[in-house]
């Protein structure tokens, strides 16, 4: 069974911060199957009962959101600089979610939201191998040859960045301007910007379309949905 601090489960069942939690036991407001503990640093498991005030700790449901991200917006749960953040946009949602993974601040598309730690680190995980589709508006028009570099793979900051499919869509001769899409599985900081600014060809606008058979449809840019349970099983 999974051991974890008991401070850190009572912040985790959203009931208060690591800090507090730490007084409230202190306080002695913390029982244990039935027994007051007072000393710091005692593990729990999911079998023990842990009460705070006389109350057990409920655990948070687990919840999955599909976020349509717009531009213009932080990927985390707080900014510093009071810049707009992704749970801004899901208002309704009172569970802790935080983003499977990011998209830039300019970048906008498809984003995961879940309060489930052990289902957004197995996707994060490279061995998943999470098919992430991206569309980019680039300036320039590249040569079929030249894309084929993306999936041959091209150094960036002394790291190899790869695709696993890329496809030119259109291509605009009087603006000199061309649209592309590239599947990746990494998710390396940056990595499309970096990519095709790596063959010469800068991303002026950058949109997640995919992310494994999850796609877009049905929402508009800030808007998002439940993920249904066939969904959030067919990703585990
Ligand atoms: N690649 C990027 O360059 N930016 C993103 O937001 C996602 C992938």
């Amino acid at each position: 069974k999974h051991e974890e601090r008991l401070q850190k489960v009572i912040a985790q069942s959203g009931l208060t911060s690591r800090r507090k939690a730490e007084q409230l036991i202190l306080d002695g407001k913390v029982k244990v199957n039935n027994k007051t503990v007072t000393e710091m640093g005692i593990k729990v498991t999911s079998d023990d009962k842990v009460e705070v005030d006389g109350v057990p700790l409920e655990k948070e449901e687990p919840v999955y959101y599909l976020l349509y991200k717009p531009r213009g917006v932080i990927s985390s749960v707080k900014d510093d600089k009071g810049r707009k953040v992704v749970t801004d946009f899901l208002p309704g949602v009172s569970e802790r979610v935080f983003p499977v993974g990011r998209l830039d601040y300019d970048t906008s598309g498809i984003l995961l939201l879940t309060n489930d730690g052990e289902f957004a680190n197995h996707l994060m995980h490279p061995s998943k191998e999470v098919n992430k589709v991206y569309v980019a508006k680039v300036k320039g028009i590249p040569h079929k040859k030249e894309l084929l570099k993306l999936r041959k793979g091209v150094i960036s900051d002394n790291e190899k960045l790869k695709a696993v499919y890329v496809n030119m869509l259109s291509s605009d001769k009087e603006k000199k301007t061309s649209i592309i899409e590239l599947t990746l599985h990494e998710g390396k900081n940056r990595q499309v910007r970096r990519m095709l600014e790596a063959i010469g060809f800068p991303v002026m606008k950058l949109k997640r379309e995919q992310y494994s058979f999850l796609t877009l449809q049905g929402l508009n840019a800030g808007e998002y949905r439940s993920l249904t349970p066939k969904e959030v099983n067919q990703l585990r």
